[in-house]
């Protein structure tokens, strides 16, 4: 069985771990930083790395379990990244589009009876 040595970032210990209890995800566009994934067991916390080009050809020889995650097109358009601010209109005209305008003044209700 091949075992994958790392470090946890949370407890700091050294690791050799089955290659079976490593996750290797690859995203299908390059500018998505790709990953690996493992549950410390000593601390029993997840610790997510990055993992360049070196990592992936040494985690794949390993034959550690592998996840491809598909990359739409659209977000990799730089219009849908727009920096704006969301703001309270754009709250309210999210819920009244929603149709949930009703829900909003039952939830906000209590509040406006402590006055
Ligand atoms: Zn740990």
């Amino acid at each position: 069985m091949s075992v994958v040595w790392s470090h946890c970032f949370i407890c700091t210990a050294s690791l050799q771990l089955p290659a079976h209890d490593v996750l290797l995800t690859v995203h299908t566009r390059q500018k998505w930083r790709d990953t690996y994934r493992f549950v410390c067991p000593l601390c029993h916390e997840e610790n997510v790395k990055p993992a360049d080009e070196r990592i992936v050809t040494l985690l794949v020889s390993s034959s550690v379990r592998i996840e491809r995650v598909h990359i739409p097109d659209e977000l990799d358009d730089p219009a849908r990244w727009d920096q704006r601010r969301l703001t309270w209109d754009d709250i309210l005209d999210f819920a009244v589009g929603a149709g949930a305008h009703d829900h909003l003044a039952r939830e906000a209700a209590p509040w406006r009876s402590v006055q």
